[in-house]
């Protein structure tokens, strides 16, 4: 009877949820006047669509859809907008939703789905003089990310990191001229030289100060082979020298770091590179070495020419390397094959059932990495006893990042990412913000001057330091060219809780 009790009592909460939900504002009804009136969408699908994202942890409905057939169609939405009588109208740019805390939602706003304009064959294209290619995802045209699923309006709002950024840097780094609808409607073509506020503003900017509908973007010729090399560590000390070593001497193609536990197998979604054998061997390591190894994972890109001196090479660069003897495990393979090893995925498991993302992504300077591997990795994430995902932890060149665009990073010339690509079941996420609450706390209280990368803050004061002394360029910016704070809501700066 107490189980009937309790169903009751659950159903009778639930109705009376649904009765107090705020009905979703309607669309104002002068929008409906306009030409654009024939591509926005209210129907159930699209608003659920907008209203979600990879991470399943943060739904907020939309009013609308705008699916753009034209720039101008979002040139009209946004003086829409900004026209608008009270209550204004937020607007967000929607590339692929592969933010995993409801950045590119808008509640009671209109989401710009960008897919749209890319089907319209005006999309942001990456294209080369000489062999002109349209497209859409990395996948189509040139790869900067690991995962290639990604938009380049979206990517280019945040930085746009792989292994290859210790090189040619992150993709914003990677940037010759932007075309921007900014938040006032306005359109401008922007590059260092024309308009350049506003360009360093877009590249890592959140999507605050204008939607990109254009970039031209340096492209360089692809290899056609990839050796692709993982190397195991017993020792963070030596695991992180190593890496330096490999990136500082400008050889590799490609250099990432992974911590591997129990509870983050060495082959998970993002690649499956060991075959049952290598497998059962590293599984015997990770025992005898209390349930952590650390991995590099070292790839060298190399064509026909290069074909008969590039084992040599190779060689020549992993001899003095410290990494367990005989854990090297090496594979030669096409680099479209490379490029392509993490799937196109969605945000379901196996099973088909959902799965939430409560992701951290930091960047953690050097002069505190040791500190920081005793705290987080040997005993934050070794307590944590759930299994979640890929844990990546690699270095970059600060020099290769220009640090008057909008995204931050810290003040020291080598700093790492870490990536905590958690999965979990809807009912666990919790545990996993706990366990990055706790990454956090402990860096704060260390006194290590991390920076969050894709950063997700709930209060402004979390906001101004996080942005430290680009706070007030970025709010000046933000007033300039979006003063009525219609751009991108879904990242709560400008509209947070403080
Ligand atoms: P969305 O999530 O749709 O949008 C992100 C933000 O940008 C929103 O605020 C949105 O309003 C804004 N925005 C989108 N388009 C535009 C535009 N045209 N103009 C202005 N603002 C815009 N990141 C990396 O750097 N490297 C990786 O290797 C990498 N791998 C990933 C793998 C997976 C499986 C996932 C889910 C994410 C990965 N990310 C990676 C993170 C990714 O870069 C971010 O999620 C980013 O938001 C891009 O995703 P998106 O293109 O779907 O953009």
């Amino acid at each position: 009877s107490q189980f009937v009790v309790f169903i009751i009592i659950t159903y009778f909460m639930f109705i009376l949820g649904e009765l107090i939900r705020p009905l979703p504002r309607p669309l104002p009804n002068d929008i409906l006047s306009l030409h654009i009136a024939t591509r926005l969408r209210t129907d159930p699908n699209s608003i659920k669509l907008a209203s979600s994202d990879y991470g399943n942890l943060v739904q907020e409905n939309s009013i609308a859809v705008l699916y753009p057939s034209s720039i101008d169609d979002i040139v009209t939405l946004i003086k829409f907008a900004n026209n608008c009588s009270t209550p204004l109208i937020s607007i967000s740019a929607r590339g692929h939703g592969h933010s995993v805390r409801g950045q590119a939602m808008a509640r009671d706003g209109v989401v710009v789905d960008m897919g749209a304009l890319s089907e319209n064959g005006i999309g942001i294209r990456v294209s080369s003089n000489r062999n002109p290619s349209s497209g859409y995802y990395y996948a189509d045209v040139v790869s900067w990310t690991d995962y290639l699923y990604l938009t380049v309006g979206g990517t280019l709002s945040n930085a746009g990191i792989s292994g290859q950024s210790f090189l040619h840097g992150p993709q914003i780094s990677n940037v010759l001229e932007l075309d921007v609808v900014t938040g006032k409607g306005d359109f401008i073509t922007c590059s260092k030289n024309m308009n350049s506020e506003l360009f360093l503003a877009v590249l890592g900017g959140l999507g605050q100060f204008g939607i990109i509908t254009r970039a031209r973007i340096i492209l360089q010729k692809a290899p056609t082979r990839a050796k692709w090399v993982r190397l195991l560590y017993s020792d963070f000390s030596i695991f992180t020298r190593d890496q330096e070593h490999l990136i500082s001497t400008n050889i590799p193609s490609y250099v990432e770091g992974s911590l591997i536990t129990h509870m983050s197998p060495p082959n998970n979604w993002r690649s499956s590179f060991y075959s049952p054998s290598h497998y059962s061997k590293i599984t015997s390591l990770l025992k005898s070495n209390n349930g952590h190894l650390y991995s590099i994972e070292v790839v060298k890109y190399y064509d026909d020419q290069s074909a008969d001196t590039i084992d040599e090479e190779l060689q020549s660069l992993l001899k003095d390397l410290g990494f367990n003897p005989g854990f090297i495990f090496k594979k030669d393979v096409a680099l479209i094959d490379f490029l392509g090893r993490v799937g196109n995925i969605d945000n379901q498991n196996s099973e088909g059932q959902l799965e939430t993302h409560p992701w951290l992504n930091l960047f953690v300077p050097k002069s505190r990495i040791l500190d920081f591997n005793a705290g987080v990795f040997l005993d934050i994430i070794a307590r944590h006893n759930q299994t979640s995902g890929p844990i990546l932890f690699y270095p970059f060149n600060r020099n290769k990042w220009d640090d008057r665009m909008s995204a931050v990073i810290p003040d020291e010339d080598i700093f790492y990412t870490l990536g905590l690509l958690h999965s979990s079941r809807p009912d666990q996420s919790g545990n996993f913000d706990k366990l990055n609450n706790e990454i956090i706390e402990f860096c704060e209280k260390a006194g290590i001057k991390i920076k969050q990368y894709l950063p997700h803050y709930k209060s402004k004061k979390d906001w101004m330091k996080h942005y430290g002394p680009k706070w007030n360029t970025f709010q000046e910016t933000k007033t300039k060219y979006d003063p009525k704070m219609i751009l991108s809501p879904g990242q709560r700066i400008f509209n947070s809780v403080d």
